[in-house]
């Protein structure tokens, strides 16, 4: 696989030539419809894994990259969890994809692992912080050296946590917006896996494929994802068009893409029923690793709404944080308020009889709470107690 193609023009690029199509929209990997089958129902098909573990190398036959290297081997593979206690009567069955069990933690690692797997040499990425951490596992598992840039207001936390890899840390003073292209415009030696990249898209279509391949011979009827650069949201895309061209679902599920409303451009952009996303200013969000004023894959993130009848959603700041804490509380499941912009996204779906009963959705949980503190989940339950009083209380409770 060598050929970029523009999806709104439909210009073709070989792979390396262009960072964007001269029509200033992003770029990925062109895929045959022959290359396109369920692992394991013809023999040759890769379906075997180095590692043993069921991972995104199951679907070989459509990334840009033949095997893993290094950490690679374990990205992807990812559980989907019927959910019934976040359930209600009238409302979708629910299917959590827990992608924060991934090595580092986010969906991150598909598309650094097929990244990483392509290209030789060293690596970088522009990012928050899940990106960051991704790259840079996954470089100090393959012995190359890794560029990280983050913003400057990246906490102290954040930075310790990537910085346990011994990448190249650098905390960049000026535009951080401006950095996305200055990484991809100037010739610098190292190949910056950034957020739309063509080689991320390709490893982030994969977690669409899982969904759609548990669901066989049935398909999902809604995808719901949280959405920033429209990098994953580009990926989920991909992977319907190309399983539907091959003829493998019979109709594409729709995807709703969530934001929150204190940076939603995207969402603004199809409330005003335009197809060009415009820059916002955006105000401090408890959804960090989502608050993208100006998405690079934003307007192709929009075309995938449109073109499967989704929607996107915008999320209150409360709205938020109350389904961190309802996750946690009510499924066992802690995630970064990043991701429950998706259920809280479900929730309003269903109340507006968008999502009905008799459907299912499949929501992307994008990354694990473990590795951040939330003001969700701040330890309001803590009891001071002395040891010799540990069994009376203890039988108080369980009477
Ligand atoms: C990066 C990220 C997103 C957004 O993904 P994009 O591809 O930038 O749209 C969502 N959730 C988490 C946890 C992330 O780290
Ligand atoms: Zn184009």
């Amino acid at each position: 696989m060598d050929r970029l193609v523009c999806y709104d023009c439909g210009t073709s690029y070989s792979f390396g030539t262009a960072a964007r199509c001269t029509c200033g929209e992003p770029l990925w990997f062109e895929t045959a419809d022959e290359a396109v089958s369920w692992p394991g129902t013809d023999p040759g098909s890769a379906n075997t894994v180095a590692s043993g573990h069921n991972s995104l190398w199951r679907y070989a036959s459509v990334l840009p990259a033949a095997a893993p290297t290094g950490l690679a081997a374990a990205a992807g593979g990812t559980p989907l969890l019927r959910t019934r206690s976040l359930e209600t009567a009238d409302g979708p069955r629910i299917h959590l994809k827990l992608e924060g069990t991934n090595p580092t933690g986010s969906f991150k690692d598909r598309g650094t692992a097929v990244g990483i797997s392509r290209v030789d040499g060293p690596v970088g990425t522009v990012s928050h912080g899940n990106m960051a951490l991704s790259v840079a596992a996954h470089a100090a598992a393959t012995d190359r050296e890794a560029v990280i840039l983050v913003a400057e207001d990246t906490p102290e936390s954040r930075l310790r946590m990537i910085a346990q890899h011994d990448p190249h840390l650098f905390r960049v003073r000026g535009d951080y917006g401006r950095l996305y292209d200055d990484t991809l415009e100037h010739d610098l030696g190292v190949t910056f896996l950034n957020s739309d990249s063509p080689l991320r898209v390709a490893g982030q279509k994969t977690v669409a494929y899982e969904i759609c391949e548990a669901f066989r011979p049935e398909v999902p009827d809604a995808i719901v994802l949280p959405v920033s650069s429209g990098g994953q949201a580009s990926g989920v895309w991909k992977a319907l068009r190309e399983l539907h061209s091959a003829g493998l679902i019979a109709d594409m599920p729709r995807i709703y893409l969530a934001q929150a409303a204190r940076c939603d451009p995207i969402a603004q952009a199809y409330r005003r029923g335009t197809s060009q996303v415009d820059p916002v200013t955006d105000e401090p969000t408890a959804a960090v690793s989502i608050n993208n004023a100006d998405p690079p894959s934003g307007s192709r993130a929009l075309a995938a709404v449109h073109d499967t009848d989704g929607a996107v959603l915008s999320i209150a700041e409360e709205a938020l944080l109350a389904e961190t804490k309802r996750l946690a509380s009510e499924a066992g499941i802690s995630v970064e308020p990043s991701c429950a912009v998706a259920m809280a996204a479900v929730q309003k779906l269903s109340e507006s009889a968008e999502l009905g009963a008799g459907e299912d959705v499949a929501v992307v949980l994008t990354g694990s709470g473990y590795k951040y503190d939330s003001p969700a989940t701040e330890s309001t339950a803590v009891r001071e107690i002395d040891r010799d009083d540990v069994p009376a209380t203890v039988r108080d409770l369980a009477s």
